[in-house]
């Protein structure tokens, strides 16, 4: 609070390296925080470090396909409000239908000036909503601060494990909807990670005893045959 708001961040996915190179200079000297990376496989381990405000996907990438990336964001319940802005040399309308369709917010054809790109960026996050809790979330009590890995509920400071925060933080910025086993273990977890799916009820287990001091273990319904639901008006 009164802190100067955080520079928005954009994870830039190029893997040649000059134009990397140039998109980072150009975007930082306009005030963007920049995560570089160079392959798909990159681009998902920092997302996991990093939640960035918007992804610039080069089309070609050396193991996976920009299309192919922006369609595993859009499907991981984690990233997909992420904004996207794809990159590529193509310019047929057919290629940018693509692009769009895959679930793209913005489509830019190389040569491209920095000026025209950040003017898409600023479009794009501008008709963004702000879902970026590097400040605390707070649901009835329950206070969650994602920058310094605190919980606490009312003055109590609640401990949990790694996973039972990084399930807690997913709830907190999904509330009232119902999630999969299996979604919350690409949302949580990651994509590409072998999970049992009752590992997830092992872990919705420790966070409901984490909870419970201060009562907000009822906010985490089981909805039989579904998965689970966060919601501040659970009752039961
Ligand atoms: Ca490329």
């Amino acid at each position: 609070m009164g802190a100067p708001m955080p520079p928005h961040t954009i994870l830039v996915v190029e893997d040649e390296k000059p134009i990397r190179d140039m998109l980072a200079f150009g975007l930082k000297r306009a005030g963007f925080g920049v995560i570089e990376t160079a392959t798909c496989n990159e681009a998902l381990e920092r997302l996991e470090e990093n939640r960035p405000d918007l992804v610039l996907v080069d089309w070609m990438l050396p193991d996976c396909s920009g299309l192919e990336l922006t369609e595993s964001l859009r499907r991981n319940p984690a990233y997909s409000d992420i904004p996207i802005i794809m990159v590529t040399a193509r310019a047929t309308e057919d290629d940018k239908v693509r692009g769009l369709g895959t679930g793209a917010d913005d489509y830019i054809t190389k040569p491209f000036s920095q000026r025209e790109l950040q003017a898409r960026i600023r479009a794009v996050l501008r008709r963004t909503p702000a879902a970026i809790p590097d400040e605390v979330i707070e649901i009835a009590g329950l206070a969650l601060d994602a920058a310094s890995h605190r919980v606490t509920a009312g003055d109590e400071e609640l401990s949990l494990g790694p996973t039972e925060f990084r399930l807690l933080k997913f709830f907190m910025m999904h509330t009232e909807r119902v999630y999969s086993r299996s979604q919350l273990i690409d949302a949580v977890w990651g994509n590409n990670v072998y999970i049992e799916e009752r590992t997830v009820d092992v872990h919705i287990r420790r966070l409901r005893k984490a909870l419970a001091g201060g009562g907000h273990d009822r906010f985490l319904a089981t909805v039989r045959g579904s998965g689970y639901r966060f919601s501040a008006s659970e009752s039961s």
